[in-house]
């Protein structure tokens, strides 16, 4: 089975460059943007498997581009990776909204997300 084609979406640099380190150097086709906007036409562009998502950036922010993944056809599945923390009420309600998990930034293992990644695929 080809590895899960992956767009990550995140305002901040370093973060989305180790994303892109970590899952490029293992052989998974990534894809990343700093904006909502950027990442919408890419995934657009690129139907992935799975997007990686922050929840706050400027402009378009992960609650409303969830929103509008959840129309799409294929509708990719989406993976919050974000230190907001409002007592896991934000969370709750993004996996209300259909986001498949949530992980806490700073990530305490990529192995973790990666693990996460492939089981999303496997459904
Ligand atoms: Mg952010």
């Amino acid at each position: 089975m080809p590895k899960p084609r992956i767009v990550a979406v995140d305002d901040e640099v370093e973060f989305i460059d180790m994303l892109r380190d970590y899952f490029g150097l293992r052989g998974y086709d990534i894809e990343v943007a700093l904006r909502g906007a950027k990442g919408i036409e890419i995934i657009k562009e690129k139907k992935p498997d799975i997007v990686l998502m922050d929840l706050k950036m400027p402009g378009i922010d992960g609650d409303e581009v969830l929103k509008l993944l959840k129309s799409m056809e294929p509708s990719p599945k989406v993976i919050f990776i974000t230190a907001y923390d409002d007592g896991g009420k934000t969370k709750a309600r993004l996996l209300k909204m259909g986001a498949y998990t949530c992980f806490d930034k700073p990530l305490s293992s990529l192995r973790d997300l990666e693990e996460a990644i492939n089981k999303a695929c496997a459904q």
